[in-house]
């Protein structure tokens, strides 16, 4: 049987990563990757652009990561931190940019370099890799691993899990290995998918789909606000999309499971008070009080958002004569604006999202990321239950993992 020092199962972005930073070391590496290509997630992220960290990711660890474990402190992060990363990119050759909220992305602005430079990167330092193998089983036999795969069975003295979590699952990233993990006695905390669109409950989403408005978005749970996000909301018929509703659905679970009294509201003026909204809206109708209920908004809303906000104010013919409208569906718009709420049904699930909730306990790993439960066993990236939000929070994870696993690996780390 083939055997090697460590295997590391999984070519997506940690498992890589730590491939080439043992290869540095000298170590014998044999890294499987079920699909016939690495890094296939990899390729897809920030838009094809591959948003690879965050400038100010060290200053908001504790409101950028979350975990099922309260008490959990993130500590790969700090151990391999974002100057490791940077470092490390740029000993490879890779040339970062900034954009918008502190955003840091490979020169070209393509992931595909990045995939390509990390793939080249592995062939000149001779990591072995065996692509189309998908690890179906592993069991501990004395100090040595047995890794089963579809194609051959292995042996290891130290075993990294590094396979992602279910979120895109067709990039390979399926789930498979938590059956395993729970075979070697882990807890997995229940897979949801997270930095995803939320569907809604509302009978005018078909009329609203499509509509773009910019404005801040509260998750609400039994009226309690769980968290406020800003940016353009995006209408669709199932529900809502945008950057701030892929941020707020790291927030969604456990909520969602419990089913009722989570409310999305909306508000499409959030630099005025309630007070001033009424009174640019009773000014806007007695300025040209002789126009449809319809035109006289035609400045201040997309177009296709007025008739929906009119009959939701409770005014049956959009097409009224303003000067004809009651100052109550004025008065009720007016709240609208600031406060439309909708009851949160679910979301647009695993193919969609960008991110998992729930994984490996981190109650189980130690700070090396050595599972407490088998010895000799790492777990990187987002196999654990760590989910970090939008904005390059993810991968630095990614990252900051493998590099931990790295210094234990190496030595230059012990928590025994
Ligand atoms: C559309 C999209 C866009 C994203 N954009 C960004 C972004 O811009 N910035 C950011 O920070 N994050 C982004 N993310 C999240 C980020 O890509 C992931 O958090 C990150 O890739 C996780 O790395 P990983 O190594 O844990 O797992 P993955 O990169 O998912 O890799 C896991 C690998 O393991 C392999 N595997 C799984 N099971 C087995 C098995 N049984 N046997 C063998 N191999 C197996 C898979 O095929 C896969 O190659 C995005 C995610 C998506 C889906």
């Amino acid at each position: 049987m083939e055997k090697h020092e460590i295997i590391i199962v999984g070519g997506g972005a940690s498992g890589v990563y730590l491939s080439l930073l043992l290869a540095d070391y000298g170590k014998d590496v044999l890294l499987l990757e079920s699909k016939d290509r690495i890094l296939k997630k990899l390729l897809t992220t920030g838009n094809g652009r591959c948003n690879i960290t965050n400038e100010t990711v060290m200053d908001k660890i504790s409101d950028m990561y979350t975990s099922e474990n309260s008490a959990y402190d993130f500590s790969p992060l700090r151990e391999y931190d974002l100057e490791d990363t940077l470092n490390y990119f740029s000993s490879l050759g890779l040339n970062l940019t900034t954009l918008e909220d502190h955003k840091m992305y490979p020169h070209s602005l393509q992931s595909s370099s990045v995939v390509d430079l990390l793939r080249l990167s592995l062939e000149e330092k001779e990591v072995h890799l065996n692509l189309n193998e998908k690890v179906t089983d592993v069991k501990k036999k004395g100090k040595t691993f047995l890794v089963t795969t579809t194609v051959s069975q292995y042996a290891c003295d130290k075993l990294v899990i590094s396979s992602g979590g279910m979120a895109a699952p067709g990039t390979g990233s399926d789930g498979s290995m938590y059956k395993i993990l729970r075979g070697l006695g882990h807890h997995i905390i229940t897979p949801m998918p997270s930095l995803v669109q939320m569907k809604l409950s509302h009978p005018s989403l078909k009329a609203l789909s499509g509509v773009k408005i910019n404005g801040t978005a509260a998750l609400l749970m039994n009226e309690a606000v769980l968290r406020t996000e800003e940016g353009e909301l995006l209408f669709t018929d199932y529900g809502i999309s945008g950057p701030p509703i892929l941020q707020l659905s790291r927030f969604l679970h456990p909520h969602l499971q419990e089913g009722k009294g989570l409310l999305l509201s909306l508000d499409f003026f959030p630099e005025k008070s309630a007070e001033e909204v009424k009174e640019i809206i009773l000014n806007h109708a007695a300025l040209f009080s002789y126009r449809s209920s319809m035109d006289v908004f035609k400045s201040l809303l997309p177009s296709k958002l007025i008739p929906v906000l009119l009959r939701e104010s409770g005014l049956e013919r959009p097409s009224t004569v303003i000067g004809e409208v009651e100052p109550i569906h004025l008065i009720r718009l007016a709240q609208l604006l600031k406060e439309w709420t909708f009851p949160v049904t679910g979301t647009q699930g695993f193919n969609m999202a960008q991110g998992t909730y729930g994984g490996v306990d981190t109650k189980e790993v130690r700070s090396t990321l050595e599972s407490k439960k088998v010895q000799d066993l790492y777990l990187t990236g987002e196999v654990l239950d760590v989910l970090g939000a939008c904005g390059g929070f993810n991968l630095q994870w990614a990252w900051s993992t493998a590099g931990t696993v790295m210094k234990a690996l190496t030595g230059q780390m012990d928590d025994r």
